[in-house]
């Protein structure tokens, strides 16, 4: 029988292996050097957090897997010999595989600051940095204050999980205002003021110089560009993250700053795929960027391949771009694309509206000429995805977004709902006259 070897037990390599479970009899291996069994990266805060246990993350019970039959190695593949099909791991052993799958995610970036491998200076990606955190930052006794390097996603979550605890923060953000290379100045202005209003030290447009060593070996103190030296006895390393590959170096796969694949997920060499965070497409799909390392494509990429490897071959096809995160407790989605001033084109024309008191707005982007809907951001309001996914696939105009727009809304009738302020905003910036339309569960249940 075929054997399918996959490496790592993240969402990809989890999703691939229920597939093909579903659809065939193959023998699946999965390795993983980092957990037993594969949790929900997403909700490693929550674990810090108070919120949950770990076990909390398993989604699977643990008989789950052989009950599937479907292998568990905890080991580290250290060499990929692709002319016998054999992996080695750290621990001696070897496997052989028929196919093999490369789903090994990603790493936090490291940028070769002095000090970065310091005691106490770490990133959050893995369960290893999260039992990590709680040995270097379990009460602000501890750890009197941290450092956080890198304004994205992780970095703000991290700010989070440490203020939880009291401990004191400061933020080291790179750019002029927190995450604007990917958000519009509106909303990346409202996030800096939130970010401050939650007691956490913002700092924009400073950089890490070097990390201090106590007699320890532990970091004391970071020294940033400003020429500023900050006490701390934790430094988060938050700065994006990267393709996990090094151990590929040797292999003879072709590797960019991923494994490179086409729209199969089929590397160079015959009978190897990648998937997920770590996979690389020869260029984006779309206007998607070759790589994604988000929670739902991992997934998608899981589930397309299974079809290929049990003989049905199936491309990649992610459909509209969207994603949603938390940017502490404003919540964020964003459907097609939106992209902030330092990158967008010049026929994206953007309407913002922004509530008066509170952490809430929308950027919606349209084509200046032919007023096409091209996207559209909220914070703090629930959109319904299936919505703005068939206005995106019918090319609807923005006219269109803004008389329907209480369709997509998907937060409970006794929510406050905004669309009719959003709507008389829209009407005074472009001299429009808009109604909006009542909200309709036959439209919604239509396209839903
Ligand atoms: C703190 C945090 C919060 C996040 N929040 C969100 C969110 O809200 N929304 C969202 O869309 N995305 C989020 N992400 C990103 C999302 O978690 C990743 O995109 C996703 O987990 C990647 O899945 P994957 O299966 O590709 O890889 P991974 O989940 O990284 O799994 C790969 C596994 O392979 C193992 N491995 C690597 N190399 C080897 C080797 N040589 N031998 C054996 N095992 C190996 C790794 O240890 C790991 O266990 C978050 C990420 C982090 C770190």
């Amino acid at each position: 029988m075929e054997q399918i070897v996959i490496i790592g037990n993240g969402i990809s390599g989890v999703t691939l292996a229920r597939h093909i479970r579903k659809l065939s009899d193959k023998k699946i291996t999965i390795i993983s050097a980092e957990s037993d069994y594969f949790f929900s990266r997403t909700a490693l805060m929550y674990v810090y957090m108070g919120h949950m246990k770990f076990e909390h993350t398993q989604p699977y019970e643990n008989w789950f897997w052989k009950k599937n039959r479907i292998e568990l190695v905890n080991g580290f593949v250290e060499k990929v010999e692709t002319d016998i099909k054999k992996l080695s791991l750290k621990d001696g052993s070897s496997i052989s595989y028929d196919k093999l799958v490369i789903a090994t995610g990603s790493k936090p970036n490291k940028f070769g600051w002095p000090g970065q491998d310091l005691k106490g200076v770490q990133g959050l990606y893995s369960k290893q940095d999260l039992e990590l955190l709680e040995k270097n930052a379990p009460n602000n006794k501890v750890c009197n204050r941290a450092v956080i390097v890198g304004g994205g996603l992780i970095g703000i979550e991290m700010a989070e999980m440490l203020r939880s605890r009291e401990i004191p923060v400061t933020f080291l953000v790179r750019e002029k205002s927190f995450w604007n290379g990917v958000l519009p100045s509106g909303e990346s202005a409202m996030i800096n003021e939130h970010i401050k209003e939650h007691h956490i030290d913002l700092q924009l447009d400073t950089n890490l110089e070097k990390i201090i060593s106590d007699e320890n070996g532990r970091a004391k103190a970071v020294v940033t560009d400003k020429g500023e030296t900050i006490e701390c006895n934790v430094v988060g390393l938050t700065a994006g993250v990267a393709p996990n590959i090094d151990f590929l170096k040797d292999a003879g796969i072709e590797l960019g700053r991923g494994v490179k694949v086409n729209r199969f997920l089929e590397t160079n060499i015959k009978d190897i795929f990648a998937i997920g965070d770590c996979a690389e497409q020869h260029t984006g799909i779309g206007s998607r960027r070759p790589i994604e390392a988000v929670w739902y494509t991992g997934r998608m990429m899981g589930e397309t391949l299974a079809q290929t490897i049990c003989g049905t071959p199936r491309e990649y096809n992610p459909g509209h771009w969207f994603n949603s995160a938390k940017f502490l407790d404003i919540e964020y989605q964003t459907y097609g694309w939106v992209f902030s001033e330092r990158i967008k084109k010049d026929n994206e024309h953007h309407f913002h509206w922004r509530h008066a008191t509170e952490k809430i707005c929308i950027t919606v982007a349209f084509n200046k000429d032919s007023h096409q809907f091209l996207g559209i951001n909220t914070f703090g309001i629930r959109m319904r995805h299936e919505i703005f996914d068939q206005w995106l696939a019918e090319n609807k105009d923005i006219d269109h977004i803004m008389t329907y727009l209480k369709d997509a809304n998907f937060d409970p009738e006794f929510y406050k709902l905004y669309e009719d302020e959003i709507v008389a905003k829209y009407n005074a910036d472009f001299n429009k006259n808009i109604s909006p339309k009542k909200k309709s569960w036959k439209r919604i249940f239509s396209i839903a």
